[in-house]
C-alpha cells in the first residue's frame, strides 16, 4: 500500500470532519454536461487493489468503475449512475462528494474538468498580501 493511497484514505475520512483547507473561489454554473461523473479522479489511488480496498470502507465507491488513469497514475473512474441524458439517476441519494461538488474548500489544489461550466479562480500572491 503506497503512501499516496494512505493519504487518499486520510483525505476521504477528513472530508467528513474538516471541510476546509484551501479556499478557492469558483465562478460559473453547472451546464449539466455530466463530464465530472465520467472522469472522477481518485487522488492517490493507483491500482485496482487499492480501489477495491476503498470500496470496503466507503461503499459509495461501488458506484464507480475504472476507465483508465490520469497522467500521474491516479485512477480515472466513471459512475454507473449517469443517465444517457447526462443526469444523475440517483440524484436524491447521491454521495456527499457529489452533493458538495465543486467544493470551495478542498485539500488538493484541483482544476475543473475541461468543458465544465465552472472555473477555479486561484488566489494570487497579492491576494494573500491583501488578505483577500
Ligand atoms: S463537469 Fe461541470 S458543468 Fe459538467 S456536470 Fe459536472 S459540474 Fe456540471
Ligand atoms: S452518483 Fe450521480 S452525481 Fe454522483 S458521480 Fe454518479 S451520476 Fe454523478
Amino acid at each position: 500500500m503506497s503512501i499516496d493511497f494512505i493519504k487518499s484514505i486520510y483525505y476521504e475520512i477528513m472530508s467528513y470532519f474538516v471541510p476546509q483547507k484551501i479556499k478557492r473561489r469558483i465562478e460559473g454554473n453547472c451546464i449539466k454536461c455530466g463530464r465530472c461523473c465520467g472522469q472522477i479522479r481518485a487522488y492517490g489511488m493507483k491500482s485496482e487493489k487499492e480501489f477495491n480496498f476503498m470500496k470496503i470502507f466507503f461503499p459509495f465507491y461501488k458506484y464507480f468503475y475504472i476507465t483508465g488513469c490520469f497522467e500521474n497514475g491516479d485512477l480515472k473512474l466513471a459512475c454507473k449512475h449517469i443517465g444517457e441524458d447526462n443526469l444523475c439517476r440517483i440524484y436524491d441519494k447521491r454521495p456527499n462528494m457529489c452533493k458538495n461538488y465543486p467544493s470551495k474548500y478542498v485539500y488538493a489544489n484541483i482544476e475543473m474538468i475541461d468543458g465544465c461550466g465552472y472555473k477555479v479562480i486561484k488566489k494570487s500572491f497579492q491576494n494573500y498580501l491583501n488578505k483577500e
